[in-house]
């Protein structure tokens, strides 16, 4: 008789490390300790008012039944009229599909569009659950090294030459970046969509952070461009600007073959997205689309200036400002050589020794690199910082 065991495939899957960073975070204030929780990035503001009402009003009218796998019709409609006010991006009701979240979303792009063994380009640094995305899609992962020098943007020089000696069909982008925070310009952009199409290569962006932008980073799809469109899908939602993390709901958007399919997929493994967060998302669509962000991005960006001031003192670190999302990636490679320690054994001590939670860079692709979330009280940042300081200055022995 055959034992029971997990298969090769989910064998190869790894915990989520932000998520896993996390709750280990959690485990220990669960014990008394004094944490700064910098792991996973959620941000501190609550869910809009009206967004929670409109799920309160939703249970009390009693709409929680099923609705159809694809997502209420009407949220359709108005994630379609949201994309294309908020983003300029052109997509049909049937172009678009709600899926419980972006990670559902980018599964269920995957797990329609990619065959057996298909190649998948992942510029690094990447966000952490891309490769076993791909892989559980029975995809392969093909990570292009990341360029910390240029900013973390590819040239389309090194993209095109990836493609060719892995012969990928597809590609994921992920601007703003998570974790770098890196946003192209737009002729960046176009250039690397030129690549993909000179290749026919299909491209998935995930763009859940699109409204958090800083120093003027211009907002950039690669369905705007005339050869991306068709190829492109498109994963977004309202999970970080507001604060709709544990809700579990987000888009879709793409060619409406690829959004029947991944719908009819979605139909046999989730059902639907939970139907009071559809809901509660209605009113998300409506609201003036700038209105939460106007709110929200001047304390981010003060949190990310005042990152990139204090840690910018710090010896052995360094930090570029980022230009979007809400990561600070911090560079530690001089550090970690002078004490001959991994990115992975320094986020393990700080949280050990300082009780301060990060991730490493080689969670995201770039070792040396460590990962702090700004999506969290002022008072945490400067708690983080005095704490980061502590342990780069203190004297180790020869
Ligand atoms: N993409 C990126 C780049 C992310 O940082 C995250 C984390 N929230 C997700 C997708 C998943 O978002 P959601 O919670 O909507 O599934
Ligand atoms: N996406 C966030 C992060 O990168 C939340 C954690 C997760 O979904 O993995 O930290």
């Amino acid at each position: 008789m055959r034992s029971l065991s997990p298969n090769q495939r989910s064998q190869s899957i790894e915990e989520s490390a932000t998520l896993a960073i996390s709750f280990r975070a959690q485990q220990l204030k669960a014990q008394g300790k004094d944490i700064i929780a910098l792991g996973a990035g959620e941000p501190d503001f609550p869910t809009p008012e009206p967004i929670a009402r409109a799920a309160i009003r939703a249970i009390e009218d009693g709409k929680y039944r099923y609705t159809p796998a694809s997502g209420l019709p009407q949220l359709r409609e108005a994630g379609a009229k949201w994309l294309k006010n908020a983003f300029a991006l052109e997509f049909s009701a049937d172009e678009v599909l709600v899926t419980a979240g972006a990670k559902p979303a980018l599964h269920m792009a995957l797990s329609t569009i990619v065959e057996k063994g298909d190649r998948v380009l992942i510029p690094a640094p990447y966000w952490v659950s891309y490769p076993a995305l791909v892989r559980m899609a029975d995809g392969e992962p093909v990570v292009v090294p990341s360029v910390p020098d240029q900013g973390f943007v590819h040239t389309a020089d090194q993209i095109a030459a990836a493609a060719d000696v892995s012969g990928a069909r597809g590609i994921i982008l992920n601007y703003p970046n998570n974790p770098s925070g890196a946003v192209p310009t737009r002729a960046q952009m176009e250039s690397i969509v030129r690549v993909a199409a000179q290749r026919d290569m299909w491209i998935l962006s995930d763009e859940i952070y699109a409204q958090l932008r800083y120093d003027g980073a211009e907002y950039c799809s690669p369905a705007h461009f005339e050869s991306g469109r068709g190829r492109t899908m498109v994963v977004g939602g309202f999970t970080k600007s507001h604060t709709l993390t544990g809700w579990r709901v987000g888009f879709l958007a793409g060619p409406k073959d690829v959004i029947a399919a991944a719908a009819r997929a979605q139909s046999q493994v989730l059902g639907n997205a939970c139907t009071i967060s559809q809901e509660a998302s209605l009113v998300a669509c409506d609201e003036p689309p700038h209105e939460e962000i106007a709110r929200r991005l001047p304390a981010f960006d003060a949190r990310r200036k005042f990152l990139v001031r204090e840690i910018n003192e710090i010896p052995g670190l360094r930090l570029g400002a980022p230009r979007g999302a809400f990561y600070a990636f911090v560079d530690a490679r001089k550090l970690c050589a002078e004490r001959g320690m991994t990115d992975a054994q320094l986020c393990s001590r700080l949280l050990e020794e300082q009780f301060l939670a990060t991730v490493p860079g080689s969670a995201f692709g770039a070792p040396g690199f460590l990962r702090i979330s700004y999506a969290a009280p002022m008072k945490d940042l400067e708690g983080a910082v005095a704490r980061l300081r502590a342990f780069a200055t203190v004297k180790v022995a020869p």
